[in-house]
């Protein structure tokens, strides 16, 4: 008997004749996770649905929970694999499996069962039906309920046979590295990650920036960023982080421009040197935790006067999410504790009193002319002197 896992996954069974790609990017990415966990796993890949068969000493509960956070995996079920599949074998097995997967065994059940092998002895009603009379023999806490079940047990009768029950929500999506690559402008703040991990679970690939201004924001809000990849980093695997002395633009803005525009006019230069740093990259998008009308920056004019400055498309996964829908999210991936920490972001250390909300762009291009003179220099340095950490959960 060989103990494993199986794994279901959605949307990649739809892709047609690039379906084994995507099945191989996953089978690749669950590799990569269960390298971290105790045991040892084979990823096998089998019509149309993925194994992994797990062999030494393994904590079921770490690989259910670490499978729980590869994007592409629709649902985890513990299985036990049974080689010997003749009946008396196999009911004795699905049996103890039973035994073993549930403490206590005092439920409504339903056999469920599936048969590839058409030379099998039953067919698959005679399996649903003698396995669930020897079930009932077996286990008096036991009884059936065609309609509404607690619990469903599968058997299936393939090459080999299979006997699982209990199901596991994944995570959903596409599995990483079938998308490309997009650049995540990271704050300490609770929206960005969020908009991380959503787009990573598309199967995007993710190098993120943070823009820091030292000694206006301090190193632990740093840290605190570099928390907040570290979490991320979790769902999204590597995330090369690039972190931007943001400081001396920031002042030249703070100087030069009308106050109720610089918030505006420093996003537009957070999202040229993001941009400029993603060209670099082979990222072919930026992402934001943007979302209508959360702040003065984020009405549709402020994005519409933010957006021009950029020609690579701009994701905002949030841009229609409530404040609470976020936090619930940024609650469930483990993000918010550490973005509600009270540390200053550059945004708002110069913010103004009264920021526009509708900004237009001839006025802020206007006000921009004003920081002609020396800004490209001071964006040429704040790229040249990029801090890079590559991170890894
Ligand atoms: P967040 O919670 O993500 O910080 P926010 O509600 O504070 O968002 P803003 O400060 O207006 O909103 O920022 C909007 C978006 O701009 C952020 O979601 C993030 O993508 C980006 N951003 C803001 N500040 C920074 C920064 N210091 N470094 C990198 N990106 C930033
Ligand atoms: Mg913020």
């Amino acid at each position: 008997m060989i103990q494993g896992f199986l794994l279901k996954y959605a949307e990649i069974g739809v892709k047609g004749k690039n379906r084994y790609k995507f099945e191989n990017a996953l089978c690749e990415q669950i590799r990569i996770k269960l390298s971290k966990v105790d045991g040892d796993f084979t990823v096998v890949r089998e019509q149309g649905r993925i194994y992994v068969e797990a062999t030494g000493d393994f904590d079921s509960d770490e690989v259910i929970e670490t499978l729980q956070r590869v994007p592409g995996i629709s649902a985890i079920s513990p299985v036990e694999v049974i080689e010997d599949k003749s009946w008396e074998n196999l009911k004795k097995a699905a049996g103890d499996f039973i035994e073993k997967q549930y403490k206590e065994i005092n439920f409504s059940f339903k056999v469920k069962s599936k048969r590839s092998d058409k030379c099998y002895q039953f067919t698959s009603p005679e399996i649903c039906e003698q396995m669930g009379g020897y079930l009932l023999e077996r286990f008096d806490g036991l009884k059936v309920d065609v309609h509404s079940p607690d619990v469903y047990i599968w058997i299936e009768v393939r090459d080999k046979a299979y006997v699982y029950s209990k199901v596991y929500q994944g995570m959903g999506g596409m599995p990483l590295g079938t998308a490309g690559k997009a650049m995540l402008l990271l704050s300490g703040g609770i929206d960005s990650p969020v908009a991380g991990y959503m787009i990573s679970k598309r199967g995007v690939v993710l190098d993120a920036v943070y823009f820091h201004a030292p000694p206006y924001t301090s190193e632990r809000a740093k840290e605190k960023v570099l928390n907040l990849a570290r979490i991320m980093s979790r769902y999204t695997g590597k995330i090369r982080l690039n972190i931007i002395n943001f400081t001396e633009i920031q002042m030249y803005i703070y100087e030069k421009c009308p106050h109720e525009e610089l918030t505006i006019i420093m996003r537009r230069y957070m999202m040229r040197i993001a941009e400029e740093i993603a060209v670099n990259n082979r990222c072919i998008g930026l992402v934001t935790g943007e979302s209508i009308g959360q702040v003065a920056s984020q009405t549709m004019q402020s994005l519409l006067v933010t957006n021009e400055v950029c020609s690579l498309p701009v994701y905002r996964p949030l841009i229609a999410f409530d404040k609470q829908d976020i936090v619930n999210l940024a609650e469930k991936i483990g993000t918010f504790e550490t973005s509600i920490q009270p540390y200053e972001d550059c945004c708002t250390i110069f913010v103004a009193k009264h920021p526009v909300t509708k900004p237009n762009a001839n006025v802020i291009r206007n006000s921009e002319k004003k920081i002609a003179e020396q800004i490209d220099e001071m964006v040429k340095t704040a790229l040249e002197t990029v801090e890079i950490i590559e991170i890894d959960e």
